[in-house]
């Protein structure tokens, strides 16, 4: 019988794990997809933001500040790419300053620290390349950007690490409640459960309906981007914001932790919730959009387009607590942005609330975050050169575009919580993020796979089940 079991392994599920790992307690997460943060968690715009956005005085707005106070900290820890470069929402007219006063007034009473409006002079010190429209901006010196799947998965690798049992390739398919307790079935096993912590996103109140708990209704909104190469790093220093609307923060151009710059997202309502396309009419949208902010975008830089799913509910706030309809089934539900900013604390909130429902939770005594890994491209040459001596496999570079090498790949497959296809060894180790996007390194990091599992080449993934890269040998068997 497990105490608890998490359903959904997005940074969210990810978050709750790690801090439920740090007591006494059997717990498991159980992810429908073959590998963690394979749903919005690995799609959206990565920024850590401040916190001025969300209404006060819900639970928006204090996890929101919380987390970002927390995500610092974990990042530092968890070896995650964090950079702390600010935002800003930037003023056009005399309607705009008006707001961006509001927005300030709004993040004082949260609590953010820090914010200052910036007149068009300090504003354009910040920023060179803004257009020339702008005429001033709310700086928020807090706000960050996260690589968010190297977040979530290094959440979830230290609460395997310290004890959380992870399924995946288990969909959640009927819960039963029996005596008090569930019964779980999942990718055709059954888990006897005395708490579940529905952290299932987009598809939260599919799974809230198997116990006869669905009081809320979740619309998926898309939203695309372009990703532009490392070349154009430095058209902007800190998250450029334009001044939000009803539906959302709105079209963004920002740095990635990991250096690029990121151009979007746009929002379109009533999305099937696996439809991760892009279009020309959502792409263009987002490009008229960011030209207001700066004239300078170079999108033949453009490396990647993508979207992501924001799982907006019916309502205004972040769901989470006990169920009304089910005693300790715990909705962490509805979580569109600002979540990615509020998981750290969303999953420290958690971890409290199942103990005001009566949990018994005893604090281990012993609690470890798991050894960082190697990342060859962060160490100086003499570093380089040593763990070339000691291990050969660090000396063969995979990825050229991100200097990622066959040493860190199997390292990567030798993670607590395992990858088996070519974006699981991605978002581990960086291999195809690059310029090329996996053209060089592919077929390469695709061989290590079959290798590492002793399996033939056709049966690796690209990516979800199904995404099968290979269907056999050119000219039958040899
Ligand atoms: C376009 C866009 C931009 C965004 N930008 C930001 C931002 O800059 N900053 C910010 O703070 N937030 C941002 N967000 C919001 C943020 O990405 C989300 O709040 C966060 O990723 C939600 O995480 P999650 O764990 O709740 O959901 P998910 O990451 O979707 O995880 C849910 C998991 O549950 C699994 N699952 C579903 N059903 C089942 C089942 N039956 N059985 C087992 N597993 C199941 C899914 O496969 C999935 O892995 C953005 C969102 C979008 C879409």
């Amino acid at each position: 019988m497990y105490d608890v079991l998490i359903i959904g392994g997005g940074v969210c599920g990810a978050a709750v794990a790690m801090y439920l790992s740090k007591y006494d307690i059997k717990c498991a997460l159980l992810e429908k997809e073959n590998d963690i943060a394979m749903g919005t968690t690995k799609a959206n715009s990565g920024i850590v933001h401040a916190g001025y956005d969300p209404e006060p005085d819900t639970l928006m707005a204090r996890l929101n500040v919380r987390g970002s106070e927390l995500t610092e900290e974990l990042c530092k820890k968890l070896s995650v790419p964090y950079k702390k470069t600010g935002s800003l929402v930037v003023a056009f007219d005399s309607k705009d300053e008006a707001h961006i006063r509001k927005l300030y007034d709004r993040g004082m009473e949260n609590g953010v620290r820090g914010m200052e409006l910036l007149d068009k002079e300090s504003l354009f010190e910040l920023e060179p390349n803004l257009s020339e429209k702008a005429v001033g901006a709310l700086y928020a010196p807090s706000a960050a950007v996260v690589n968010p799947w190297r977040f979530c998965i290094a959440m979830c690798e230290t609460a395997a690490e310290n004890g959380v049992e992870f399924y995946l390739d288990s969909e959640v398919t009927s819960i039963e409640k029996i005596n008090g307790c569930f019964a779980v079935t999942a990718g055709g096993r059954t888990f006897d459960t005395k708490y579940i912590i529905n952290a299932a996103g987009i598809y939260a109140d599919d799974v809230a309906s198997l116990v006869g708990a669905r009081d809320f209704e979740i619309k998926a909104s898309k939203g695309q981007y372009f990703l532009l190469d490392k070349t154009q790093s430095g058209l902007v220093n800190t998250v450029v914001f334009q001044c939000p609307t009803e539906k959302g923060k709105g079209v963004l151009v920002s740095p990635t932790a990991d250096g690029n710059i990121i151009v979007g997202p746009n929002a379109e309502s009533g999305n099937e919730r696996d439809d991760v396309s892009t279009t020309r009419e959502g792409l263009d949208f987002v490009a008229a959009e960011a030209a207001k902010t700066t004239s300078k975008i170079n999108y033949r830089e453009n490396i990647r387009s993508f979207s992501g799913l924001r799982a907006n509910s019916d309502k205004s706030d972040f769901i989470i607590g006990e169920s009304d309809l089910c005693r300790h089934f715990i909705n962490v539900a509805g979580i569109k942005s600002p979540g990615l900013s509020s998981a750290a604390a969303i999953g420290e909130y958690v971890a409290e609330l199942i103990a005001d429902c009566g949990l018994i939770m005893t604090e281990k005594e012993q609690w470890n975050y798991p050894a960082p890994k190697v990342r060859f491209n962060e160490l100086s040459n003499v570093e380089k050169e040593r763990l070339c001596k000691e291990n050969p496999k660090y000396g063969n570079v995979v990825c050229r575009c991100n200097l990622i090498t066959e040493g860190e790949i199997l390292d990567a497959l030798d993670s607590k919580i395992k990858p088996r296809t070519l974006d699981g060894i991605k978002r581990r180790a960086g291999s195809g993020m690059g310029r090329c996007q996996g053209g060089f390194c592919g077929p390469r990091v695709h061989e290590i796979i079959a290798n590492y599992y002793n399996i033939p080449m056709e049966e690796v993934l690209l990516d979800k089940n199904g995404s099968y890269i290979v269907c056999g040998k050119v000219g039958g068997e040899e």
